[in-house]
């Protein structure tokens, strides 16, 4: 909260907080980071002087979450000025209201600050519910506006949000100057009121009225086939579906597969699946699901369709520019149901539910004679609008990894956790295998997804990996650094059981790995990569490690081999052979101490045993491990990469 913000207004503010939190938490009445909120107040200037404020939400902040901090203040007398200022264009709109923040460190104000300074109340709210959708996405709109809402609202054409908008309530509002509530076809819709409940309660009375009209019509109910099963062959053809659509979008996306989505289980034939791709259901929705919401079948067409689609309107706009973005979002494979592409995971999450929230108002705009969203030149309007795009850029690509997804067993702790870490900075999606529940839990990241798997159990691997291809559309990057190191035996005393039980793991439950991996691999965004964590033991084995050192041998021979035979699916086969990494669970301070005492070493020196002197650590071997696969070793398969600081029998 700011000092310069006035009690009166503090007191308002929290007043629109609360009413927004109501409206925020409907999704039916608003999806990420839709819908705004402002009210009017003062502020101070360093020189004491008041002006007047126009609070406002701010971009990249919900309305079910919002807080003073996504309230940016705006002097009211220079946006009020913007609708009558011959200088300001809707290109400029967003920099003129950048610069009447009165503090710039306030986010970027919405792009409907114009509505909400033209109207003559201190609250007003807004939200894009789905049953004003419904009703007004219809050829006779207005008379259903009529009927619905009567003289108590203002029914506007669709105009588009910005300056055209802002212009649009301004005349509107010069023959009616008391209007409290405002439905924009295609739209949502606006209330205003004295104080923050009041224009809550118009709003929700708005909802109402449109609730028992729509019961009033007898909507047909959906009609939908049962879920969609996951198996193998799904998995496999999500994984291809990822690939073709990467490559149409020229970066790796991330794909969600959602079985039970009612969008997917409506039928090829539904005409409610053809009614949703006449467009969006309103313009604004088309950086989430495109001009066309959604494809059937293939995608093959989608190129040339959007290309075309540009095409046409460059023309009428007489714009000079090339198509961005354009690959289809949303998918409705007849055997799999509906797939979302995102460059991440939230992205294709935000076009589901865009789509469901679609096929609800198609239900309703359908039984009011037809849906008929907003035409395609207002589509590409607000597609191809500076802010927009800009918007979108915005959620710029998180890291040179950034769409690629990982697989990394072990990666609870030690060396496999490192692993999973530096793909996680990376940018990268990363699902992450270990016994210990506390994977699940390893990382605070929408772009982790931690599986319990013990990777002796091969049936296990094979479930995990089918729920981890419907959360991100496929694999790219195969890292199995599961290991065990039993205590050390002499050979003359090796236990059989302890040597078998190495092996499983540390070999049998690798190669399960690989092999269950390698179909999704082949259809890896920019070739597929393995890289294993081998051990400095297979080319120097130690004292006491019979059974480690000949499960990381074994292994290492595996992959050789797999570098020979995967070369032509385009996988890269790799491995790093780490020594002395002492940060492991492995190793505890107390045995540590031990084993440098033995040496007559302090610890550090026992550390630092090699010939660079270089401390080992997991965070080091997760570095190479995530660049050895990256672009740098694309031209790189069947090596192994010391990483020991230098060892005098390796060398
Ligand atoms: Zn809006």
């Amino acid at each position: 909260m700011s000092a310069r913000t006035s009690s009166d207004s503090i007191f308002s503010l929290s007043q629109l907080i609360s009413a927004s939190h109501v409206l925020g938490s409907d999704p039916s009445l608003v999806l990420r980071g839709g819908g705004n909120c402002s009210v009017k107040g003062v502020w101070t200037l360093p020189d004491q002087t008041q002006v007047e404020a126009l609070y406002v939400k701010g971009s990249g902040h919900d309305l079910g979450t919002l807080t003073t901090d996504g309230l940016t203040p705006l002097r009211f007398e220079q946006v009020r000025g913007y609708l009558s200022s011959p200088l300001v264009s809707q290109d400029s709109l967003m920099d003129a209201l950048l610069a009447a923040r009165l503090d710039p460190s306030f986010p970027a104000p919405s792009v409907e600050s114009l509505v909400h300074a033209a109207w003559p109340r201190p609250f007003v709210l807004h939200t894009h519910a789905d049953v004003v959708q419904g009703l007004t996405d219809t050829a006779s709109a207005a008379e259903i506006a009529h009927q619905v809402w009567g003289e108590r609202a203002l029914f506007l054409p669709y105009a588009t949000p910005g300056l055209p908008l802002g212009l649009a309530v301004v005349e509107a509002f010069s023959s009616q100057p008391h209007t409290q509530i405002l439905i924009v076809e295609s739209h949502g819709v606006f209330t205003a009121g004295d104080s923050a409940d009041e224009a809550l309660d118009l709003h929700r009375w708005v909802i109402t009225q449109a609730a028992k009209f729509i019961d009033s019509l007898d909507v047909p109910p959906l009609k939908l086939r049962s879920p969609h099963e996951l198996s193998p062959n799904t998995s496999y053809q999500i994984a291809q579906l990822r690939q073709n659509l990467s490559e149409i979008a020229g970066e790796p996306l991330i794909l969600r597969h959602y079985p039970n989505s009612p969008v997917g289980r409506l039928g090829e034939d539904s005409h409610l699946l053809a009614a949703m791709k006449r467009g969006p259901a309103t313009p604004d929705h088309v950086t989430w699901v495109g001009p066309g919401v959604i494809e059937v079948g293939s995608v093959g067409q989608y190129p040339e369709k959007y290309r075309e689609y540009v095409a046409r309107q460059a023309t009428r706009t007489g714009l000079e520019t090339q198509p961005f973005a354009g690959f289809p979002r949303a998918i409705v494979l007849p055997e799999i149901g509906l797939v979302t592409a995102g460059r991440q995971g939230e992205e294709a999450d935000a076009t589901r539910e865009i789509c469901e929230h679609t096929l609800e108002v198609v239900r309703i705009a359908e039984a009011l004679g037809g849906y008929r969203p907003a035409p395609e030149e207002h589509v590409f309007d607000l597609e191809y609008w500076r802010p927009q795009r800009e918007k979108y850029f915005r959620r710029e690509r998180s890291g040179p990894d950034a769409g690629r997804v990982v697989l990394v067993t072990g990666a609870a702790s030690g060396i496999g956790h490192a692993c999973a870490k530096a793909f996680l900075d990376r940018g990268a999606s990363v699902i992450g295998w270990d016994l210990s529940p506390a994977v699940v839990d390893a990382f605070a990241s929408p772009n982790w997804l931690g599986q319990v798997v013990n990777v002796t159990n091969v049936d296990r691997q094979q479930e995990a990996l089918k729920e981890a291809v419907a959360h991100f559309g496929g694999l790219d990057v195969f890292v199995p650094a599961a290991g065990i190191f039993p205590s050390a035996e002499d050979l003359s005393e090796l236990r059989l059981d302890a040597w078998q039980r190495t092996l499983d793991i540390n070999t049998t439950a690798a190669v399960a790995g690989l092999k269950l991996c390698h179909p999704y691999l082949r259809h890896a965004v920019d070739g597929g990569y393995v890289c294993a964590i081998a051990s400095k033991n297979v080319a120097a084995p130690g004292y006491g490690a019979a059974a480690y050192s000949a499960s990381k041998a074994a292994l290492t021979q595996v992959l050789r081999v797999a570098a020979l035979e995967w070369a032509g699916d385009g996988i890269r086969v790799n491995m790093v052979h780490p020594d002395a990494v002492f940060d492991t669970a492995l190793w505890t301070p107390d045995l540590l101490a031990k084993r440098a005492e033995h040496y007559g070493l302090t610890v550090d020196q026992y550390k630092r045993r090699n010939l660079l002197h270089a401390e080992i650590t997991s965070q080091r071997v997760g570095e190479l491990t995530a660049t050895m696969c990256s672009q740098v070793f694309s031209c790189t398969t069947g090596a192994g990469v010391p990483i020991d600081g230098g060892n005098e029998r390796v060398i």
